[in-house]
């Protein structure tokens, strides 16, 4: 029985590591050409009871206890006009409740646990038909199982239902400043060692603290799905656009806003899509969904977690029923979709709050409940 899974994002090579370790074979099939061909993005929390949990069961829990970052659980929550709100500095002894890690080293611990083999890059899936794929460079091959692993956008995912991601009214900039230490060491000590919350209304700056001296900064804006043509921001014009962004930013505590001046050229428009809450399909016995593609949710810390525990648990089941596939894929689809629903409940609860027009003060009261 071949299994194909498409995508050697978090999900997809979660799963191809648990059928390793169970003594399955996968093959991976990934569109980028080869692992560092595209920037992976920043830091994620794992949490105990998910992220976690799948990298127990793929046997990489103390690799991962390597490369965590528990002090990047670190908080600073202020608001637009400069008031610091919140500070939560993590003790050296902190449990490893929720460590950040950043998301290119994860992947590549899991990349390392595979054999060389396990991923073919530069294959970007474009259909199936009775049991074979065709990707888009004209090569194709033969499948017993295929798995949807391919992010917000999957392909895989028309196989199985017509329903398509639409906008959440979030409309998000990347920036970042390299080597923060050396280049802005006042801005660095500002942001300190974790996640850094400006929540105004209507839009927010966060910045976090990667593990190679990098600052990214994520703008937040509540505007239409058509806003990034619309707004005039020159993507192309790097200098150019953080000018405009900073105006964006008119009347912030001028700390901030130094926050964007001091950003390199990289800057990614990323429009904020989510899937509707408890989306579900007919099981199909050749073909299933994971991660984003099954259930893509706001990004506020969920995901990645999900998409973890869904290739683990889809991994663990197929190992279960190595000769019954369906009854494997049903039984992952029942867990999955009730736990991810309930996650993207609390994902949307919590986005509410980001979005909403007192979200600093919401978001104090979330984290010091009376
Ligand atoms: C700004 C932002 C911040 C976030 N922060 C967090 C966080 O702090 N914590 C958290 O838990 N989650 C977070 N998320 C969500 C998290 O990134 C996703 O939920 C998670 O990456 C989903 O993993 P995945 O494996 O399903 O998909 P992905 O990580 O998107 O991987 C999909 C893979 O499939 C490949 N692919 C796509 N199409 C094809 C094709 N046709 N053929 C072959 N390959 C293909 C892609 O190149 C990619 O490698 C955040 C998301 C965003 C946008």
């Amino acid at each position: 029985m071949t299994i194909a899974v498409i995508g050697a994002g978090l999900g997809g090579l979660a799963l191809a590591r648990v059928l390793y370790v169970n003594g399955i074979d996968a093959v991976v099939y990934e569109r980028e050409s080869a692992r560092g061909a595209r920037g992976q993005g920043g830091m994620l929390d794992l949490h105990s009871g998910t992220g976690q949990r799948a990298l127990r069961e793929a046997g990489l829990i103390d690799k991962f206890h390597a490369i965590a970052r528990p002090e990047g659980q670190d908080l600073r929550l202020l608001e637009p006009d400069g008031t610091l709100l919140l500070q939560q500095d993590t003790p050296d002894d902190a449990p490893l409740e929720r460590p950040e890690v950043d998301r290119v080293d994860l992947r590549n611990l899991l990349l390392d646990s595979l054999p060389e083999h396990a991923v073919r890059w530069g294959r970007a899936f474009t259909s199936a038909d009775d049991g074979v794929l065709y990707f888009a460079d004209g090569s194709s091959a033969t499948y017993d199982l295929l798995v949807g692993a391919d992010g917000a956008d999957s392909r895989v995912r028309a196989l199985l239902t017509d329903t398509r991601p639409v906008h959440t009214g979030q409309n998000v900039v990347e920036l970042g400043i390299p080597d923060i230490d050396r280049t802005h060491p006042d801005l660095a000590a500002m942001v300190g060692r974790g996640n850094y919350w400006v929540l105004g209304n209507g839009q927010s700056l966060s910045a976090q603290r990667n593990g190679d001296g990098r600052v990214r900064i994520y703008l937040s804006f509540h505007t239409a799905e058509d806003w990034f043509a619309a707004s005039g921001i020159p993507f192309g014009d790097p200098a150019a656009a953080r000018m405009r962004l900073i105006e964006l930013f008119a009347g912030w505590d001028p700390r901030f806003t130094a926050l964007i001046a001091a950003c390199d050229d990289t800057i990614l428009p990323r429009s904020i899509t989510t899937l509707p809450i408890g989306l579900t399909w007919p099981s199909r016995p050749g073909v299933t969904l994971l991660g984003d593609a099954a259930h893509l949710m706001p990004p506020v810390g969920q995901g990645a977690n999900m998409a973890l525990l869904d290739g683990a648990l889809l991994g663990l089941a197929l190992a279960a029923h190595p000769d019954d596939f369906p009854a494997a894929v049903r039984e992952y689809e029942r867990e999955m979709f009730a736990r991810t629903s309930a996650a993207a409940q609390q994902s949307a609860r919590a986005q509410e709050i980001l979005m909403a027009p007192d979200a600093s003060r919401k978001m104090l009261a979330f984290f010091q409940p009376d």
